[in-house]
């Protein structure tokens, strides 16, 4: 064998199937060897790491809102991408809404590519659109290499990317049934919303009721009774609702080709926990209750849900309306890309995990769902993407130290388990101070 470009030597080299000490051998940006720890290994640069410190697959996060181009001053592919490189996730999968243009058809994915082109410290792919009366762009955009489509059922937060009603829904389901498509799904349902009381002021309980789990749960019971319909492949986005799993377990048990998602936020808090007027805690749909979230971490257990990912969806603090502190009015979406990683991590390891779980959950999903054949492991042929991780040591959350543009998420000032001391995108350490090296990605590259 040449030289190598890079061995990293570590005590614990991290997969989704477990972990054990190994020297991992990169050659052009590729993994290309796994060896024995002490094994002999030629390479231009030896990294050993630390006693403290694991080696995980750069993690990839395939549900961030960076917003750009259109909504600059709420984010952007170059605060985004830091942020994502200081949380150790290497790829990252930019949502089709809050960008202005939506990304809803291929000049609008073109667009967009040529935006993140210049500004990306991180590889990054894409999701496109399905809203109404776009049926005839979903083939071209899946053509153009976006990863599958995201739809509303209700108003999404911004008026350029309206839900779909039923019919609507089930004819992009048709359509994307054709060319194997996969629909991500903002599952709550409109009328079960409009039903609801209203959020009051700052109230948080008034809002939890405003956005109450059977509009979540029967929206899931409703895609998944297209999907088993239409033949459509789906994707539940940001599960909030416990109440669901028996559903997505029904529908997998009937050969329906579903998989779910949910996020740190919902993990990590309680909506006992949040204080009235606490806005950066405000999401939809909403965090719920202690019980609830101790059913879905049972979901990671059980395999119900596959993928944690971040839904990190910012926009300017003056959105968050903290002078008011109102439910109704402020923003919803949680800041927490760079933070994801040691937020799970820290209630995982209490729940007895393994960071194994956590790579299958934060790395080798996401990248099998996205159908990216060389991230989110380390293995050979494998992009040598990593995430070298102290999951020992502890830090507290300083939000105007945070890489993402606008300097508030609800962690501020909690203490997490997990440091990230350096993240490497294909064989170099990502340096945040320097050019970005990361690369677009399309659908089914390899
Ligand atoms: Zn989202």
């Amino acid at each position: 064998m040449s030289a190598l470009d890079l061995v990293i030597r570590a005590r614990r080299v991290v997969r989704a199937d477990g972990e054990q000490p190994a020297a991992v051998g990169v050659r052009d940006g590729r993994i290309v060897a796994i060896s024995p720890y002490d094994a002999e290994l030629d390479a231009a640069t030896e990294l050993r790491l630390g006693d403290d410190e694991v080696l995980l697959p750069g993690l990839v996060d395939s549900h961030v809102h960076v917003n750009d181009p259109g909504r600059t001053d709420w984010e952007g592919f170059t605060s985004a991408t830091k942020a994502a490189a200081a949380g150790g996730v290497t790829t990252i999968v930019d949502m089709p809404l809050n960008s202005i243009p939506p990304t809803c058809d291929v000049p609008a994915l073109t667009l967009k590519r040529k935006t993140a082109e210049t500004q990306s410290y991180v590889d990054v792919g894409f999701w496109g659109g399905a809203i109404p009366g776009n049926v005839p762009d979903l083939r071209p955009l899946h053509d153009a290499g976006v990863f599958g489509y995201k739809c509303f059922l209700l108003h999404s937060g911004v008026d350029e990317f309206p839900p779909l009603d039923a019919d609507q829904l089930e004819a992009a389901m048709r359509e994307l049934s054709t060319f194997d498509g996969v629909l991500i799904v903002h599952a709550e349902d409109a009328h079960r919303i409009d039903e609801a009381t209203a959020p009051n002021g700052a109230s948080y309980d008034a809002f939890l009721n405003s956005r109450p789990r059977v509009a979540e749960n029967e929206a899931v019971a409703h895609v998944i009774d297209l999907a088993r319909e239409t033949g459509c492949r789906v994707h539940i986005l940001h599960v909030s609702s416990a109440d669901t799993l028996p559903l997505l377990t029904q529908a997998r048990n009937d050969g329906v080709r579903i998989s779910a998602e949910t996020c740190p936020h919902y993990l990590s808090f309680t909506a006992e926990d949040i204080p009235d007027g606490a806005t950066q805690y405000k999401c939809c749909p909403p965090i719920r209750e202690a019980a609830n979230r101790e059913l879905l971490w049972e979901g990671l257990r059980d395999g119900t849900i596959d993928q944690v990912v971040s839904d990190h969806s910012p926009s300017t603090i003056d959105l968050k309306h903290l002078d008011t502190g109102d439910f109704g009015t402020a923003w919803g979406g949680i800041a927490s890309l760079q933070l994801g990683l040691p937020a799970v991590w820290t209630e995982a390891r209490r729940r007895g995990f393994t960071l194994s779980d956590v790579v299958r959950w934060m790395a080798a999903a996401p990248a099998a769902q996205t159908g990216l054949a060389t991230k989110g492991g380390i293995e050979v042929g494998y992009d040598a993407d990593f995430c070298v991780l102290a999951p020992d040591k502890t830090f507290t959350v300083d939000a105007q130290q945070l890489q993402h543009k606008n300097a508030i998420t609800p962690y501020d000032g909690r203490t997490l388990t997990g440091v990230v001391r350096s993240t490497w995108l294909r064989g170099e350490p990502v340096d945040i101070a320097a050019d970005p090296r990361g690369r677009l990605l399309t659908r089914g590259e390899r």
